[in-house]
């Protein structure tokens, strides 16, 4: 039996990078996937087919996340089409990176309004579906950057702790009626998001985690997969760093 049979998961931006590895990951274990992309839809389109040639059932979804009324629809559509949803991974997330000094505006609330409100506006719409059926996994994609900081980030920074504080608050909330929520902290992972990173910095980085390498999708994907699934029933408002150690 696959770990994630019979079973509805929603992944906000899964056109790319961690988001698509979770997608794959899931589908291998039998969930049926709606997922979501902002702008790629080539890329979406091209996983939805791959996804469905597994046996089970996907569909792609042009969603903007950090829009309200836009994961409104979503999530009523979602429910339309596939009878309910069990999981939500809230992974769709922007840098927008800038020293305070330099950092405008604009750079400030598109980082918010993507990674932090996007959070609430999925969540807060998903959990009737969770209370109605009294269960439900969410899993929130935040940042080692969320925990201890990082110069040229503030703006992600400060979106990636309020996901922490807002997971375990949702735990708190939620825990008696069998819904859990938590938290995964990526170090570096090798994505479109690091790969912008030049070469000398990509190297200092490495100096610094004591695995002395960049994760893989595949790998944060592994621990969704684990918080996810049955095997993890009694793990609720934790923060899980895949950080290859650089996060002690
Ligand atoms: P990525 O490769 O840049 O992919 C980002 C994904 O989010 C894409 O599918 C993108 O869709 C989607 N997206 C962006 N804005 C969106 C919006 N407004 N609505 C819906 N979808 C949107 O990023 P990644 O590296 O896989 O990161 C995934 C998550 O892990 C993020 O929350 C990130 O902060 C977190 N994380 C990553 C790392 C890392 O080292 N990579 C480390 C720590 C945490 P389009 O393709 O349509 O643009």
């Amino acid at each position: 039996m696959k770990l994630l049979s019979g079973k509805t998961a929603l992944i906000t931006g899964a056109s790319r990078g961690i988001g698509l590895a979770i997608a794959q990951k899931f589908a291998q274990e039998g969930a049926n996937l709606a997922f979501t992309y902002a702008s790629s839809e080539e890329k979406a389109l091209k996983l939805e087919s791959e996804l469905n040639q597994l046996g089970i059932k996907a569909k792609a979804y042009k969603s903007n996340a950090s829009s309200f009324v836009e994961s409104t629809q979503l999530i009523e559509d979602i429910a339309k089409e596939f009878g309910t949803i069990d999981i939500l991974v809230n992974n769709a997330g922007i840098t927008r990176d800038n020293l305070l000094l330099r950092m405008n505006e604009q750079q400030w609330d598109e980082v918010m309004e993507t990674n932090l409100k996007s959070v609430f506006n999925l969540t807060k719409n998903i959990t009737k579906i969770f209370l109605k059926q009294k269960s439900g996994s969410i899993i929130n994609l935040t940042s080692i950057v969320g925990m201890k900081g990082q110069a040229g980030q503030a703006n992600y920074a400060a979106s990636k702790a309020g996901i922490i504080g807002f997971t375990k608050s949702i735990a708190d909330e939620l825990g008696s009626r069998n819904i859990r929520c938590n938290a995964i902290a990526p170090g570096f992972i090798s994505t479109d998001m690091t790969d912008a990173l030049p070469e000398d910095t990509k190297q200092e980085y490495f100096k610094q985690i004591p695995m002395a390498r960049f994760g893989s999708p595949e790998e944060v994907a592994n621990t969704a997969l684990f918080l996810a699934s049955n095997l993890s029933t009694y793990v609720s408002g934790q923060v899980i760093s895949v950080c290859g150690g650089l996060n002690r």
